[in-house]
């Protein structure tokens, strides 16, 4: 896969078309990464069982976290030339196909 974490990439697709955000996780297998700020899913974690049960207390807790998404639906966002490219590789590693830069 040629979009590593920490990377910065640009959403080409979907809801968060146009979004910029830095590459949390890279999941190879899957083809897909979470990307911070984008994909947003609320996920509801609940407390430990003991103190679910207890009547008319308020438990649980929402957070937001970035689901994964596939590696196709974004392009690197070149720190050199500062824009949305794809990648090709060269002898030492990858290359903006935009600038042709070591990126
Ligand atoms: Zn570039």
């Amino acid at each position: 896969m040629k979009i590593k974490k920490g990377d910065t990439v640009l959403i080409i697709t979907g809801k968060d078309r146009g979004k910029k955000g830095k590459v949390l996780h890279a999941m190879p297998k899957e083809g897909k990464v979470s990307v911070e700020g984008v994909n947003l899913l609320k996920k509801h974690v609940s407390p430990e069982k003991q103190k679910q049960q207890q009547k008319g207390k308020k438990t649980g807790q929402i957070v937001e976290f970035p689901a994964p998404i596939f590696v196709s639906n974004t392009k690197l966002l070149c720190p050199k030339c500062d824009k949305g490219t794809r990648v090709g590789m060269g002898e030492d590693g990858r290359i903006c196909k935009k600038c042709k830069q070591k990126v």
